[in-house]
């Protein structure tokens, strides 16, 4: 009895010290192989993005609540402030809220971290555009893709795809108004991965 034991002890601490290894051995790979997916030379990949869209289109459905409703106030602000063109540094007159929402945009998109993004904002611009498109040129350029991805986001795509980054399956939207993520994957796939349906 006892011999058997001997016999069969040295092989199974074998047996489990090669499993050990070999498990740690593919879970430290697997681990680098994962934040070199996300990420490259400080800045997010296609790829990983690509992903975070795929598994954002296999979430549960979140049902849409409706803002709640709200009186416009009686007094409309008449003051009027003059965006700066970053490109031809000339002046277009806004309305203050309208200026204050461009203005809180283009700081959005300043603030994104871990993805290269240039922005171009002469869409709001009478000098550059003599028809004001009042949307942002935005190029994300990615470090496993030759070129950048390039469109035009309104004031409203700027925070939802800033949401999206943040994590959010919701977006909300006007006086706390919630839509399912989901609904807004046409823009999301145009924005980030150059997809045109
Ligand atoms: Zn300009």
């Amino acid at each position: 009895m006892s011999t058997l034991i001997i016999k069969i002890l040295p092989k199974g601490i074998l047996l489990c010290l090669l499993c050990l290894g070999l498990s740690c051995k593919s879970g430290v790979e697997r681990s680098n192989l994962h934040a070199e997916g996300i990420y490259k030379d400080g800045f997010r990949t296609y790829t990983s993005i690509e992903a975070k869209l795929d598994s954002l289109s296999k979430t549960p459905k979140v049902e849409p609540t409706r803002g709640a409703m709200c009186y416009e106030p009686m007094m409309r602000n008449n003051e009027s402030k003059d965006f700066i063109c970053s490109k031809c540094k000339k002046a277009t007159k806004y309305d203050i809220e309208t200026y204050e929402e461009i203005v809180q945009a283009k700081r959005i998109l300043e603030g994104i971290k871990n993805l290269k993004v240039v922005i171009d904002d002469s869409g709001f611009c009478k000098s550059c555009s003599p028809k004001p498109s009042l949307r942002f040129k935005v190029s994300i350029y990615y470090p496993d893709k030759k070129d950048p991805i390039v469109s035009e986001l309104s004031i409203q795509d700027v925070n939802i795809i800033k949401q999206f980054l943040d994590g959010s399956k919701v977006y909300t939207g006007e006086r706390d108004s919630k839509t399912d993520m989901k609904d807004m994957l046409p823009l999301l796939k145009r924005v980030f991965l150059g997809v045109k349906e």
